[in-house]
């Protein structure tokens, strides 16, 4: 997968002591988390996470990689991946699936809430909030006396650029510009 640059989307960063403190809390829930678990907080497992941290924007485990050489640490890709892993397992990250072997990342905690709008085009993830969904998934999750603990909604299509490409318009008539697909 070729990296492209993609547009930043922080609408729904707090403010930077928040932040810090949102990185010391996660830092302290993934080694409770880890430690439920027989595993250890490792100092590359702490690495990964202060770096996943610091980015606020949706992230593939290589550009992590990426990052973390850039701040001298040396971690193979294979810690990288597991360790994503675990976080998305502790409820510290959340995984959005592109498809098969491509997923981004994103971390959650000093951030609100929000769903995504993935571009087949070039790959950009819109973000919105919306008070009526979130109001509507608790409704029907009370109707089934069920306890939400989180969700994510992806919406796949095409963005406003990508919509007068020619290749949009050929997936458009094909009839597959509106897959919904919920995420973990
Ligand atoms: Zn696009
Ligand atoms: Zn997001």
């Amino acid at each position: 997968m070729a990296t492209r640059a993609k547009p930043k989307d922080d609408r729904y960063r707090l403010p930077a002591a928040a932040e810090r403190r949102s990185r010391k809390l996660a830092e302290e829930r993934f080694g409770r988390y880890l430690s439920e678990h027989d595993l250890k907080l490792t100092p590359e497992r702490r690495e990964i996470l202060q770096e996943f941290y610091r980015i606020h924007e949706h992230i593939e485990a290589d550009e992590l990689m990426f990052h973390l050489r850039r701040a001298g640490v040396r971690v193979s890709r294979a810690t990288i991946y597991r360790t994503l892993d675990l976080l998305v397992q502790a409820g510290l990250a959340r995984r959005i699936s592109l498809g098969k072997d491509h997923s981004y990342y994103e971390h959650i905690l000093g951030r609100e809430a929000h769903e995504h709008m993935v571009c087949l085009g070039c790959d950009r993830i819109i973000e919105w909030l919306d008070a009526e969904l979130t109001r509507l998934v608790f409704r029907n999750c009370a109707e089934q006396s069920f306890s939400p603990a989180r969700h994510s909604l992806q919406v796949f299509g095409y963005c406003q650029d990508c919509s007068k490409t020619s290749e949009a318009h050929k997936a458009l008539e094909l009839g597959e510009d509106a897959n919904l697909s919920s995420g973990d």
